[in-house]
């Protein structure tokens, strides 16, 4: 099985470049952000804060998770109903992130991941992929770009959803969840030793895709 591991801050165009990526290649795309999401959504339901470790624990026996991956692309399956909508609000990001600083919540979700990059050829998504889920992925790549330049494509984005907010809120945002990220004591946001760097900052899409292309092409994908 071809393993290519994909991590990087939030807004560097991570989960939009792994999905043409894995398309470009013909590999199944997995999205591991949205476990912590669905975690974070079960939690916020069960009136549970998620920053709440000992809560947040308790509940992970009653959680069933699933991502369904299909070419077409993947859906979260949280005790068999499809919440891959639901997990996208800025509620569910906030409360992603703090879930995903619980020790339990992220082993709870190792196996899981593994499981799924053991099966196929995939590009696998999220912060911790090269470092701790996929140590020994053929090609790991740490995408990046500038907090003001992600922030940039953030508010974009929600402008374009309708969504009215100003862009120092989102680069606020973007600057809180990286150091939430990036200084909790597991897990922390960090390229491995062995991981490409590519920083994507003033490169469009297509342009940054075709680098990543390259990238895979000179691994022998
Ligand atoms: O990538 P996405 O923004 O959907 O991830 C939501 C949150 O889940 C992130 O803020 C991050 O804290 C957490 N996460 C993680 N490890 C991963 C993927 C996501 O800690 N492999």
């Amino acid at each position: 099985m071809f393993n290519i591991a994909i991590d990087g801050p939030a807004g560097a165009g991570k989960s939009t470049l792994s999905r043409m990526l894995a398309d470009k290649l013909g590999f199944v795309y997995a999205d591991t952000g949205a476990l912590y999401r669905a975690v974070g959504l079960f939690a916020v339901r069960h009136g549970i804060s998620p920053q709440d470790a000992a809560g947040v624990q308790k509940l992970l026996p009653s959680i069933q998770l699933e991502l369904a991956l299909s070419p077409e692309g993947q859906r979260v399956l949280l005790c068999g109903e499809d919440v891959s909508l639901a997990i996208r609000v800025p509620e569910i990001s906030k409360a992603a992130s703090q879930v995903s600083a619980i020790p339990a919540v992220r082993a709870f979700l190792l196996d899981l991941q593994k499981d799924m990059a053991s099966e196929r050829d995939i590009v696998m998504d999220g912060r911790d992929i090269g470092t701790v889920v996929l140590p020994h992925a053929q090609l790991k790549i740490f995408l990046t770009a500038t907090p003001e330049d992600r922030a940039r494509r953030r508010h974009a984005e929600l402008m374009e959803k309708g969504v009215d907010i100003a862009y120092e809120q989102v680069l606020d945002e973007v600057r809180q969840r990286d150091a939430q990220d990036t200084e909790r004591p597991i897990a922390p946001l960090r390229a491995a030793d062995d991981a490409i760097i590519v920083d994507t900052t003033g490169y469009e899409l297509e342009d940054s895709l075709k680098r990543l292309y390259a990238i895979a092409k000179e691994h022998r994908v």
